[in-house]
């Protein structure tokens, strides 16, 4: 199974950051595992002309479940694809929070990304209160039951663990607790999916190049998705060189 290190740039860059994916790209011109940068959806074509063919794949970090229409303000997975992005987050907590998307919204969005030939990153992860309620592999496995679409592969799809409480905050779960559901991950997905237990897991929430190696030795840990320690080149070339000795 290929390794996955996937950097979300959130709503942070302009076209004078694409000096980073230069650097980056020098940094990672060895690399082994698979390599996506997900910026704000204005550079995504710049990338992939500053970049094109190169060994960085380009995402959106979200898209509209419909392919066209009065929907002011999204975008449509087919445009996406034209832009250049090969791959597309949904169900990102930060959507979930801030547009109320529900796991059938997700569900439909990742729909739409197979339709358009995106492969979907799709997100899920409980909140403070679940885990200290003790209802996170509940929460995990309706999550997945809900948005993970039907047409998912193990060549579309890919699906990222990021518990809400740990996205941005410096903390983490314990070795043991991501370990933990991604094993409840993978036999869900082999149990619903002929290839679900090939399905790429992630890990994601504030990973940075001090506690990289250290989740990647975990089993089923297949790379990360990473918001804040994308930003900068330096930083997340050490995690892409972490995930490769894993
Ligand atoms: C994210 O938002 O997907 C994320 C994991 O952020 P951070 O790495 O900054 O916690």
């Amino acid at each position: 199974m290929r390794k996955l290190a996937a950097g979300n740039w959130k709503m942070n860059g302009t076209l004078a950051d694409l000096a980073e994916l230069d650097a980056l790209a020098l940094a990672c011109a060895e690399a082994t595992c698979d390599i996506l940068i997900c910026p704000p959806a204005t550079l995504i074509h710049p990338m992939v002309a500053r970049i094109g063919g190169g060994g960085i794949s380009v995402g959106g970090q979200d898209c509209h479940a419909a392919e066209s229409g009065a929907h002011t303000g999204d975008l449509a997975a087919g445009q996406l694809r034209d832009a250049g992005a090969d791959h597309v987050i949904v169900g990102h907590s930060e959507r979930r929070a801030d547009h109320g998307e529900t796991d059938a919204a997700v569900a439909a969005k990742a729909a739409a990304a197979h339709r358009a030939g995106l492969r979907s990153i799709i997100c899920v992860g409980e909140t403070e209160a679940q885990r200290d309620a003790g209802d996170t592999l509940d929460v995990i496995a309706r999550q997945l039951a809900g948005s993970v679409p039907e047409c998912a592969t193990a060549d579309n799809s890919v699906i990222a663990y990021e518990p809400v409480w740990a996205i941005g905050t410096g903390r983490t779960p314990t070795n043991d607790q991501i370990a933990e559901v991604h094993a409840a991950m993978r036999r869900a997905l082999a149990a619903r999916f002929a290839d679900g237990a090939e399905m790429r897991l992630l890990y994601g929430g504030s990973v940075k190049p001090s506690n990289a190696a250290a989740i990647f030795a975990l089993p089923a840990v297949d790379g990360a998705l990473v918001g804040g320690a994308s930003l900068k080149a330096v930083d997340f070339a050490q995690i892409v060189a972490a995930l490769d000795a894993a």
